[in-house]
């Protein structure tokens, strides 16, 4: 393999910082840029799952990453009439789940790229790339590499320059999400969501001292999104948790949830990766998990190819299938939790219960958990 490539990365959230780790640990020299003033991350808790957990194990970053963590055992469901409709929902005993604080996993991240030997650029704008591996910078800088990597977000301008859109939607909901202190008798291992009409509220312990709160609506509830948060509106929808919301504190944002479907993530010597290429709902707790395996697994399937497009091609042909599909599915799961006409609640119910129990059909779902961790070789 020729020694001593070189990629630029645009973009320093989960998944460029995954991307640039990852090259920099194969001998590539990586130069990250992020528009910021600094690295940071928003947002309060994530879902890791074994396919993102893995990622971390091979980049040395699972013990800061979920050092404070909580390990899920279970992820229960409850309806508008409070029966649980879910008991064990996408879980077994060899897929596992760790919840931790945003803010823990990026630093992580961070510091794994920075001993790796990334060049970290802040308050470095990117305005697109060419397919012959310029990265074009706002000011009028070109940069020249082997490998350009397009990790910055959903309105990437990366992928844009490149060609490579095909829908960019905002999929008209979204939720806002809190960190609340954990109280004596707060649950532990466990993973609770609550639904009602299209309103559904997370319940999710990330460190010892607190709690993510997730309370995701249709943009069009305005009660539901309002800001400051609305406790008697939540309230009412949920009394069942009300010591929960209560613990709410006011100010929130709101997080619109996105699609990104596109031709391809690849142009010549550029590829995009993360919510620029594979941007959806948070429904399945997969996006940045899928994101962190595709920007690794770049990296792994370069290091067999000294022709970077014929390596892009490869990785592009590999990784596909298991992103659309957990894409599409978590498409279906937003429909049914938020778009679900509310006089057929109970036939939802029934329906979730139904799939509860069926192996295949949760394999299926949650497939990105289960062919990441193939991806990436066994567990440490
Ligand atoms: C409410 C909510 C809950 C979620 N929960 C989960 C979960 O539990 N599990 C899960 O796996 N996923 C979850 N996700 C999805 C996950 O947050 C995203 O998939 C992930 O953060 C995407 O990371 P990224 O690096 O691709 O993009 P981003 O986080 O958007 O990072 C892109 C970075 O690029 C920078 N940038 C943008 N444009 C430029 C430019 N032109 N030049 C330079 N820099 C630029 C930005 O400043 C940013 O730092 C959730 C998402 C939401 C909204």
């Amino acid at each position: 393999m020729s020694a001593s490539r070189h990629a630029e990365v645009a973009g320093g959230g989960l998944a460029g910082l995954t991307v640039a780790t990852a090259l920099a640990q194969r001998g590539w020299s990586v130069r990250l840029h992020e528009r910021g003033s600094q690295l940071r991350e928003i947002g309060a808790g994530i879902f890791l799952w074994e396919n993102a957990l893995r990622v971390l194990e091979q980049i040395g970053a699972f013990e800061q990453a979920t050092g404070l963590g909580d390990a899920i055992e279970s992820w229960r469901l409850f309806d508008e009439r409070g029966r649980p409709i879910q008991d064990d929902w996408m879980k077994d005993s060899a897929t596992r789940l760790i919840t931790v604080k945003r803010t823990e996993l990026h630093q992580a991240l961070a510091e794994a790229a920075r001993k790796a030997g990334v060049e970290i650029r802040t308050k470095s704008l990117v305005a697109g790339a060419t397919p012959e591996g310029h990265l074009q910078m706002e000011d009028g800088e070109v940069l020249e590499a082997d490998l350009v990597v397009g990790a910055d977000g959903v309105y990437s301008a990366v992928r844009r320059s490149l060609g490579l859109d095909l829908v960019v939607r905002d999929l008209a909901d979204g939720c806002m999400r809190h960190l609340v202190p954990r109280q004596p008798g707060d649950l532990s291992g466990e993973a609770l969501e609550y639904w009602n009409g299209g309103r559904r509220v997370g319940i999710v312990p990330v460190t010892p001292d607190e709690v993510y709160i997730y309370t995701c609506c249709p943009s069009k509830d305005l009660e539901g999104r309002q800001q400051p948060f609305n406790y008697a509106s939540w309230g009412e929808s949920f009394p069942d948790i009300r010591h929960y919301l209560d613990r709410i504190p006011d100010e929130s944002r709101w997080a619109a949830f996105h699609d990104v479907r596109t031709h391809s993530w690849i142009n010549g010597r550029c590829a995009i990766v993360g919510d620029a290429a594979t941007a959806m709902a948070p429904n399945l707790g997969q996006a940045a998990c899928v994101a962190m395996v595709n920007g690794f697994s770049l990296a792994t399937v370069l290091e067999q190819y000294d022709d970077v497009a014929a390596g892009l091609r490869a990785w592009e042909a590999r990784q596909r299938g298991v992103s659309d599909a957990t894409q599409k599915y978590s498409r279906l799961y937003g429909k049914v939790g938020t778009r679900w006409p509310r006089p057929l609640a109970d036939v939802r119910s029934a329906l979730i219960w139904l799939a509860g129990r069926s192996e295949s059909w949760q394999h299926r779902v949650n497939v990105a958990a289960h062919s990441g961790a193939d991806l990436v070789g066994p567990r440490n």
